[in-house]
């Protein structure tokens, strides 16, 4: 479905480092994404993965130093953003791209009421007056589901409970009719039946505005009813991507394998015991050789701990870091035959 339509983002090879008294960062190395029209993108992995990073490179947010976009390109419908002048980025910012944070409590203004904060929005980017801006403020605050919104443009962001607060973000963000909605986390502060609701709420959203997201969550569990397609973080890189059903079905990569593995199912006994994953993300100043994940794959080979395993495409759509698959690890050997020859 996803490559009849056209890429509005596009990562290649982009690379996001941190240049800190310990040492360099590699938070992003050597990523390449593409994100469609109208569609969710997840994009999942542990804590420390780097999936915020990614994020924050494409709204290019990195706190400059000590962050840097060292290598690569982010294009977004067609224009590069990593040399745009910052002018030229803050008007994109606001009327095209726009984010929504895990915690709204220290994304909103406490000091200032809600209609405020998305009415001053709305004159900033829809250039509309102090009437008309109000006015679409209630309507966005009906749109994302808030009750008796015009009553409710006086109150404070504490007055509200978490699951409304992060409504009223995504009005906030959609203030700017953005084409592009990044997610980060959006609903890992929120009980689960809020979260469902506000996840339930994006899509329909997405489905009415033909907006594309790209959903971070740490959590695989929340992209099986909210992805078209899936893309798996693992230290700083891509390690395995493809639409979700493949994805949940026969997952390809040992960390995705991993991932699944330690959702709770719902057959399983009190006596089962959940599958969890070795050991923790690696220190990104010095990762492992090889593939990232060797110390921790169950899979792990010899090889594993030498050869950077390259990105391939398996099926169509189907991209996997991984050296159980394509002829790498194949022509490593013979290569390595032929050196002892
Ligand atoms: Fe595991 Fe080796 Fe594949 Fe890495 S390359 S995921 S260590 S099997």
């Amino acid at each position: 479905m996803s490559e009849k339509k056209k890429p509005i983002l596009e990562l290649q090879d982009l690379h996001t480092y941190f240049y800190t008294e310990d040492g360099v960062v590699k938070a992003v190395d050597g990523v390449d994404l593409q994100v469609y029209e109208g569609e969710v993108l997840g994009l999942v992995g542990e804590s420390g993965s780097g999936k915020t990073v990614t994020a924050m490179s494409i709204l290019k947010l990195i706190p400059q130093p000590p962050g840097k976009i060292v290598k690569g390109d982010i294009l977004y419908k067609g224009q590069s953003l990593v040399n745009m002048p910052e002018s030229e980025l803050r008007t994109l910012r606001g009327n095209q791209l726009a984010v929504v944070f895990q915690d709204p409590m220290t994304s909103l203004n406490p000091v200032l009421t809600i209609g405020e904060q998305i009415a001053e929005a709305i004159r900033l980017h829809q250039g509309l007056n102090d009437h008309d801006a109000q006015l679409t403020t209630i309507k966005l605050l009906e749109l994302v589901g808030i009750p008796d919104a015009a009553k409710r443009l006086g109150d404070y962001p504490w007055q509200f409970s978490g699951g409304m607060r992060q409504r009223v973000m995504i009005a906030l963000a959609l203030s700017c009719n953005p084409d592009l909605l990044i997610a980060d986390e959006p609903t890992t502060a929120l009980d689960v039946t809020i979260q469902a609701q506000v996840l339930d709420l994006m899509q329909q959203l997405r489905d009415k505005f033909n907006m594309s997201i790209i959903l971070i969550t740490h959590d695989i569990g929340v992209i099986a009813g909210n992805a078209d397609r899936v893309a798996v973080m693992y230290a700083g890189n891509i390690v395995e991507l493809a639409d979700v059903i493949p994805i949940f079905k026969e997952p390809k990569h040992p960390y995705t394998q991993g991932l699944l593995g330690a959702i709770p199912s719902i057959n399983s006994k009190r006596s089962d015991e959940l599958v969890t994953i070795p050991g923790t993300i690696p220190n990104l100043i010095s990762p492992p050789s090889g593939c990232r994940f060797h110390p921790r794959c169950s899979k792990a080979m010899p090889e594993c701990s030498e050869v950077r395993p390259d990105y391939i495409e398996i099926t169509p759509g189907h991209y996997v870091r991984c050296l159980l698959y394509g002829t790498q690890l194949e022509n490593y050997k013979i290569e390595k035959k032929a050196e002892l020859k």
